[in-house]
């Protein structure tokens, strides 16, 4: 790859003096927003190439949305998720449950708004009696799809998430009490708070793009991990919704199926060519990381990879 990738980070990195450190969560506060990381996975040279703040761990948050969807198709079949969840965009903010009232929706609207989100992790907890250690499957098959075995539960976070999370406790309710809910709110709620807290680098989102952009065959061992299907339309919804509210202008922008959590991450699936992971934690009023999104969409221009190209 012919690209000055510690050039570019350093031209990139003041962008994030435009972004704020996620603060609703108070554990993510602390987090020093002076960061920049990028770490490619390179499908046809099989190798990881890696620059700048790339091995600093950080909370995946809305990026587990992608892995929890992925372990639910694994278990349940694609037929079987969607009929809990839809996969139509929002144009509302990812906490939001007016969209659910507004469009009278009978299910959540997509897997990646919280609400979606919730609802896909129910959809693993259900069968507790089979398996009474959901959060245990989701963090095992992370480990897996991020090639990463030292990946752990930051329970500061996790606390955190827990103590302050109201809004995410409404939209689980309000599936209860909408009759959507199948499985038990608390222990659903508990599991997606843990979700969000496991600790990831860029290698790790760089190796679960890479999943996605291989067809859903692990690039590193060639065994596949999930079926063709489910990386397909999990690439779909990244596109249509994996960036918030901006998901439509990043589609023009960058046309790379892209999803951003508020940890500051960004997973990217670029097929056949990348799986791209970035790190800054400044977002902006989207709550997309803008000195990520702005490193990304250099990046994409320079390798173009616009997959619409
Ligand atoms: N844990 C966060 C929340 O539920 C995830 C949101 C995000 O990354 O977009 O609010």
């Amino acid at each position: 790859m012919n690209l000055d990738l510690n050039a570019l980070i350093e031209e990139i990195l003041p962008k994030q003096k435009e972004g704020k450190v996620a603060s609703y969560i108070p554990a993510l506060a602390s987090v020093d927003p002076n960061q920049l990381g990028i770490a490619f996975y390179d499908l046809k040279n099989q190798q990881i190439i890696q620059a700048g703040d790339s091995k600093t761990r950080f909370a995946i948050e809305s990026i587990s949305k992608v892995i929890a969807l992925l372990w639910a198709i694994k278990k349940l079949g694609i037929q079987e998720v969607f009929t809990y969840v839809g996969s139509r965009q929002t144009g509302f903010a990812f906490n939001s449950a007016l969209n659910m009232e507004i469009t009278h929706a009978k299910k959540p609207l997509n897997p990646f708004v919280n609400v979606g989100a919730i609802m896909t992790t129910s959809l693993i907890v259900q069968d507790k009696e089979i398996n009474p250690h959901p959060f245990a499957e989701i963090l095992a098959f992370t480990k897996e799809i991020c090639n990463d075995p030292d990946l752990y539960l930051d329970t500061q976070i996790y606390l955190s998430e827990k103590e302050t999370g109201d809004l995410n406790r409404s939209l689980a309710y309000y599936l209860k009490a909408k009759n959507m809910m199948i499985a038990k709110v608390e222990p659903s709620l508990d599991t997606y708070f843990k979700q969000c807290s496991i600790m990831v680098t860029t290698k790790s989102l760089a190796n679960l793009g890479a999943v996605l952009a291989n067809d859903g065959i692990k690039p590193w061992d060639n065994q596949r991990l999930i079926s063709s299907e489910s990386a397909t339309v999990t690439k779909s919804l990244m596109m249509t919704a994996g960036l918030y509210n901006q998901s439509g202008t990043y589609s023009r922008l960058i046309g790379v199926p892209t999803k951003s959590g508020v940890g500051g991450g960004l997973v990217s699936a670029a097929p056949h060519k990348f799986g791209i992971g970035i790190f800054s934690p400044a977002l902006n009023d989207e709550g997309n990381s803008v000195a990520g999104l702005a490193l990304l969409q250099s990046i994409v221009d320079k390798l173009d990879l616009n997959i619409f190209k």
